[in-house]
């Protein structure tokens, strides 16, 4: 294992990326699962599941994405027996969820609140619409919407963070991907970009922290709906540092950061977490 004495400090608080399903009513150009051949997949051993986040060694936070979480049938229930066993629990979602489901959330994590991540997704919903249906949740728990930087998109972007910030919402920006890597946006688009806060407001647009000591592995991963467990987006997209099954007692946790070895890191959390020194990136 690979440490270094300038390892970011250890990280109170732990947190699982957990996509819980492949459902979603929606079919985004750009999403990143629409090359996957069955969209109707589902964690279905959900006592397992919970068990296995709920035993886990210390703080965590469960962060909820599909798909479109809410889709899963047995979304709520799931929420509530996580919270219930003293996790903090946020969620990834395109707002598509009814009004009641939201505030069903709302209340099941009232508690420990995490942290509702609202995409917004111009193919399919018309942002005041979707701006006002975050703002009455914003009125029950913590929240923030992003969206992707299309080419198409991008010149829109200004205006449309300033519609969100005039209910007092945060819009961030993600850029678009397509096989893996980030688009070839120009250097004009890039500056566009910049301006906007870079990627969920990191505040680059395509980071590479290779060479650095990264908590993801230890006190950051990310898990499917079968339960498979890998260190990070990146290392799952390329089928490397599998870190075992939460369903079957294979997964092993690094006690330590350990080097990050990929050339482009799209982890939110780890980057605003301090898991990683994200310093000139
Ligand atoms: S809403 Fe999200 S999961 Fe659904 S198609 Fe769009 S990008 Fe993919
Ligand atoms: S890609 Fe990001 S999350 Fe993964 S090891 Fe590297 S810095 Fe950490």
């Amino acid at each position: 294992m690979t440490t270094s004495p300038s390892s970011p400090r250890y990280p109170l608080q732990g947190v699982v990326s957990w996509n819980m399903n492949t459902t979603c009513g929606y079919r985004c150009s750009y999403c990143t699962q629409r090359f996957v051949d069955d969209r109707t997949q589902w964690a279905r051993d959900l006592p397992r599941f919970v068990e296995a986040f709920t035993t886990l060694a210390g703080d965590w936070e469960i962060k909820l994405s599909g798909g479109e979480p809410f889709a899963h049938p047995r979304f709520i229930q799931t929420v509530r027996e996580l919270a219930s066993g003293g996790l903090r629990v946020s969620v990834v979602t395109n707002l598509s969820a009814s009004q009641d489901k939201l505030a069903a959330f709302a209340q099941a994590t009232a508690a420990r609140p995490g942290v509702l991540s609202a995409s917004l997704h111009l193919e399919h919903v018309q942002p005041v619409a979707f701006r006002d249906k975050l703002a009455r949740f914003a009125k029950l728990g913590r929240c923030h919407a992003t969206t992707v930087a299309t080419r198409a998109v991008l010149p829109r972007l200004p205006a449309l963070v300033a519609l969100f910030a005039e209910a007092g919402l945060e819009l961030r920006i993600q850029p678009e991907k397509q096989d893996r890597d980030v688009i070839d946006y120009t250097p004009a688009e890039r500056v566009a970009l910049l301006a906007l806060g870079g990627h969920n407001g990191t505040g680059v647009v395509d980071p590479d922290l290779s060479g650095r000591p990264c908590w993801a592995g230890s006190r950051y991963f990310i898990v499917d709906h079968r339960g498979q467990a890998w260190r990070c987006y990146p290392a799952r997209r390329r089928r490397r540092e599998f870190l075992g099954n939460v369903l079957d007692g294979s997964l092993r946790l690094r006690d330590a950061a350990t080097v990050c070895p990929y050339a482009y890191c799209n982890c939110t959390v780890p980057q605003q977490r301090g898991m990683v020194d994200t310093s000139t990136a």
